[in-house]
C-alpha cells in the first residue's frame, strides 16, 4: 500500500463525502466508520428497516469513540439515511455493501456509472467475487476497485485494497490513501477468488464446520482455537460473519456446502448466525 501511495502522490487527495450501498451488517458499519472518521456519509438500501437500526449502530459507536456531546452529535448528523441514492453524485468514494450476488452488483454499478463525480472512487466490499466480473460491464471497468472491509469494522484495522486487471496505480492509490484516511490499514492483494484473508480463512472454518457436522462440540472447538491464540473461534466467527455471507463465499471458492447438512439446513431456515439471533449459536 505504501507504494501504491508513494508512487502516486496522493497529495491534495481529499475525501469529504462517502456514499455507502447497502445497509446490513458491513455497509452499516462502514459509513458509521466513516462518519466518526469525519466524512459526510449518505447510506442507501431498499429498506428502511435496514437503514434505521444502522443509524442506531452509528450512534452507539459515536458514543463509545468520542468523549464531548458535540462531537457525537456532529457525528450523528454527518451520518445520513438516504434510501433513493442521491448521494452517489456528490460522493467522493462510493462503497457498495449489498448482498454476495453478481447480478445485484453488476446491476448496481451498471446504474450509477454515468452518476459519478469524475475522479471519485468506486469500490466493492465483496468478499469473494473476483473484480473482473463484476466490472466487465462498465464502460470504465478501471473506476471499479475492491475495499473489503472485515467485521466488526470497528475493531478490525485492515482493508484489503484489491487490485483488478482493469486497474492502475491510480485508482489503487486512491483506494489506499482512503483506507489511511479513515484510519484503517491498507493491504493491496490482486483479485483472486477470496483475496488474501477469506481465501486463507474459508477453508479453516469449514473444516470446523464439518467437524462439528460430525459431532464435535462446537464449543469445545471454539475454545481450541481461542487457547491456540485466535481472538474468537471458527464456529462463533462463522456465526458473526452470517452464514448467507459464510455460504456464498465457500461456494465462490469453490467449496460447496452439501444439501441436506447442518449449515445448509441453518441458511435455509433463516438461522444466520448473530444478525438473525441464531445460527450455530443462539444470540438472543
Ligand atoms: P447483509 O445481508 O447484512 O446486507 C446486505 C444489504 O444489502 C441488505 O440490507 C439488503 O437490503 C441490501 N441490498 C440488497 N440489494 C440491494 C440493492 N439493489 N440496493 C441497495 N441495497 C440492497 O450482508 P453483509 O454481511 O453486510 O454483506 C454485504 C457485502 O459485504 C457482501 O458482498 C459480503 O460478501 C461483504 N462482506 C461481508 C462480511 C461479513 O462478515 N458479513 C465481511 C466482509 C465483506
Amino acid at each position: 500500500a505504501s507504494e501504491a501511495l508513494k508512487k502516486q502522490g496522493t497529495k491534495g487527495v481529499k475525501f469529504a463525502r462517502v456514499h455507502v450501498i447497502g445497509a446490513g451488517v458491513m455497509g452499516g458499519d462502514i459509513a458509521a466508520w466513516c462518519a466518526l472518521r469525519g466524512m459526510s456519509v449518505t447510506l442507501q438500501d431498499l429498506d428502511m428497516e435496514r437503514i434505521t437500526p444502522a443509524l442506531d449502530r452509528g450512534k452507539k459507536l459515536f458514543k463509545k469513540r468520542l468523549r464531548k456531546k458535540y462531537e457525537i452529535d456532529a457525528a450523528v448528523l454527518r451520518l445520513e439515511a438516504d434510501p433513493t441514492g442521491k448521494g452517489v453524485s456528490r460522493a467522493d468514494v462510493i462503497i457498495e455493501a449489498v448482498v454476495e450476488k453478481l447480478e445485484v452488483k453488476q446491476a448496481i454499478f451498471g446504474g450509477l456509472e454515468d452518476k459519478l463525480k469524475p475522479g471519485a472512487i468506486l469500490a466493492t466490499n465483496t468478499s469473494s467475487i473476483e473484480l473482473e466480473r463484476i466490472a466487465e460491464k462498465l464502460k470504465q471497468p478501471e473506476r471499479l476497485i475492491g475495499l473489503h472491509f472485515f467485521n466488526p469494522v470497528a475493531q478490525l484495522p485492515l482493508v484489503e485494497v484489491i487490485r483488478s486487471t482493469f486497474n492502475t496505480d491510480a485508482e489503487i492509490g486512491k483506494g489506499a490513501a482512503f483506507a489511511l484516511a479513515i484510519g484503517k490499514s491498507p493491504v493491496v492483494v490482486k483479485s483472486a477468488p477470496g483475496f488474501l484473508v477469506n481465501r486463507v480463512l474459508m477453508p479453516y472454518m469449514l473444516g470446523a464446520v464439518e467437524r462439528v457436522e460430525r459431532g464435535e462440540s462446537k464449543e469445545l472447538l471454539d475454545a481450541a482455537a481461542v487457547a491456540f491464540g485466535m481472538p474468537m473461534g471458527p464456529i462463533e466467527l462463522m456465526d458473526t460473519v452470517g452464514l448467507d455471507v459464510g455460504k456464498s463465499v465457500a461456494t465462490e471458492l469453490g467449496h460447496g456446502v452439501p444439501d441436506g447438512s447442518q449449515f445448509d439446513q441453518l441458511v435455509k431456515a433463516g438461522k444466520l448466525g448473530r444478525k438473525t439471533g441464531e445460527g450455530f449459536y443462539k444470540w438472543v
